[in-house]
């Protein structure tokens, strides 16, 4: 008999694996494939952002990752004279999220626990050494092709998720073009440990930005233990010239780092560009992280996108498995997510358009822009300007498309994060009573039958206050929160959880 999955997952990335784990957490059966027999062991991300630590937190990988994560202290943009054009401390103030505002890690770590954690999750099985070579799909079912072990095999699903990385197979085979966002830069990624019981020569938590147009330089932590410098290849340097551990050694020397007191993990040149995909679904096919999106790593997101991509089209799978929610539903995961996507993306190119000055004329005037702006006392980027949603499943005001507050709170067991004391998935939450209580029995069997929870956050238990100011900052009293922790809207009065509740109703629509 055909075996069939719920859902298959090209790629093994921290994309794929955390829709797989959300998605076999939900109940349903995923298999998920990859070329590699292991990990991916080359640098990449090294920072993400409150709003992922808060989607590992719902996956319980808080305690196995904090020995693995450092938090910054100031992030500084210095010009070529060592002058501090801009600072930003990350230690100040908390996130939206409830969690710190930034984490400094090593991917291969962090891919790591996501996949030993994917190996003990019986919903899920995991092909690896299979290399995916083309898919088909049919009204109802999708397959997946490839080659294990020089024999072809096919993997079929009800839905496939093509998290396959830059140059994604899914996306090919499926006719997903990209659209080039403008932006391309080479650059040299190294990453160093001390030598064996020694440290390195250079404040850990300092995150450096070195706008020098003879060579524009990153140096940040690349998580506990590690530092990354990231070297901009420069007109009419040859990429294999840079790429080798000689050229590697001589740009450190800079920064007092030999091979007497540091250790070359590695290093890697890497094209930074901006790209999007056209379309990111195709019946029963959908990309998801680096396939659907590439975006310089100057704000840190791409693999931030990835996991976003991830929480926002597992919920939307799950309900639709379970016969709860329909294709237009399924549709708003890229109208939402591509123009969000595109807006950090976006961002991202400005920063790199800033720190990728090579003229010495050219990198004066920006330097003095951004003197002239410190001098003023231009505030530092906060939460407010984090991008929205796209249209979708959400309201388009009060709060809906934006990210949801996540805070400590006060319940019986104890005080906690609200998604470790209440929990996760559908939240209806409000400051004025339990809006269970309000809730007609329609709306209640309608609720209920997506898994939601309601929560009393009145004043008393709002530890922070971080609800109290979010209530008073959406002008409501209740707010409907869904899985990937984006409001879906907020009403005030006694009908307010009612109306939520309806209205969320109408974007499900389920199919006969
Ligand atoms: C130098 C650098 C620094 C970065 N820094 C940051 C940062 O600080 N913060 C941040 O958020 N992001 C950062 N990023 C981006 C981040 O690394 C990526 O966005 C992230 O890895 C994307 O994850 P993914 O799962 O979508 O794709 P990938 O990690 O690329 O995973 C795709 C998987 O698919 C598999 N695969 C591909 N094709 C096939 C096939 N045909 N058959 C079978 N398997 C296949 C691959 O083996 C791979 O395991 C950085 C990137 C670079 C290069």
């Amino acid at each position: 008999m055909l075996n069939v999955y719920d859902v298959v997952i090209a790629g093994c990335g921290p994309t794929g694996l955390t829709t797989a784990l959300l998605l076999a957490r939900a109940g349903h059966s995923v298999a998920i494939i990859d070329r590699h027999e292991t990990i991916y062991p080359l640098p990449r991300a090294i920072a993400f952002d409150h709003e992922i630590a808060r989607v590992l937190n719902r996956l319980g990988l808080t305690e196995t990752l904090r020995p693995l994560v450092a938090t910054p202290g100031v992030y500084q943009w210095r010009n070529r004279h060592g002058e501090t054009l801009f600072e930003l401390d990350w230690t100040s103030g908390g996130s939206v999220s409830g969690f710190a505002n930034s984490y400094l890690f090593s991917q291969p770590d962090l891919e790591r626990v996501l996949n030993e954690t994917a190996a003990v999750e019986p919903n899920l099985t995991i092909l690896r050494g299979f290399e995916v070579t083309g898919v088909t799909q049919t009204e109802d079912l999708v397959t997946l092709s490839g080659i294990k072990n020089g024999e072809t095999v096919d993997v079929v699903g009800k839905w496939l998720v093509g998290a396959d990385g830059a140059n994604s197979l899914v996306r090919a085979s499926m006719g997903l073009e990209l659209e080039d966002l403008g932006f391309e830069a080479d650059w040299l990624v190294v990453d160093v440990k001390p030598k064996e019981g020694g440290t390195l020569p250079f404040d850990d938590t300092l995150m450096l930005q070195v706008c020098d147009p003879a060579r524009p330089t990153t140096v940040v932590s690349g998580g506990p233990g590690r530092r990354r410098w990231e070297f901009m290849a420069l007109e009419g340097e040859t990429l294999a010239d840079l790429n080798s551990p000689e050229r590697a050694w001589a740009l450190l020397a800079a920064w007092d780092l030999t091979p007497d007191n540091a250790v070359l993990e590695r290093h890697a040149i890497y094209t930074f560009r901006g790209a999007i995909a056209r379309k990111w679904r195709d019946r029963r096919v959908f990309i998801a992280g680096d396939a659907a999106h590439l975006t310089p790593p100057f704000a840190a997101q791409g693999f931030c996108a990835g996991l976003r991509d991830a929480a926002a089209l597992s919920w939307r799978l799950d309900l639709a498995l379970k016969g709860l929610a329909g294709d237009l539903l399924l549709d708003t995961y890229e109208s939402e997510r591509a123009p969000h996507a595109r807006a950090w993306v976006f961002n991202a190119i400005e920063l790199g358009k800033i720190i990728c000055v090579l003229d010495p004329a050219a990198a004066e005037a920006r330097d003095a822009g951004m003197r002239a702006a410190r001098e003023a006392g231009a505030p530092p980027p906060s939460d407010e300007i984090l991008p929205s949603l796209g249209k979708g499943a959400h309201w388009d005001d009060h709060g809906g498309g934006t990210l949801a507050v996540g805070g400590l709170v006060e319940r019986a067991i104890g005080q906690g994060h609200f998604d470790d004391v209440v929990g996760t998935g559908f939240v209806l939450l409000s400051r004025s009573g339990d809006p269970a209580e309000a809730l007609s029995e329609e709306n209640a069997a309608l609720f209920a039958s997506l898994g939601g929870i309601t929560a009393d956050v009145a004043a008393a238990t709002d530890v922070s206050g971080a609800y109290t100011a979010w209530f008073e900052k959406l002008d409501a009293d209740t707010a409907l929160v869904r899985p990937d922790f984006y409001v879906f809207g907020a009403a005030s009065g006694p009908d307010a959880a009612n109306e939520l509740v309806s209205a969320l109703g109408t974007f499900l629509n389920p199919q006969e």
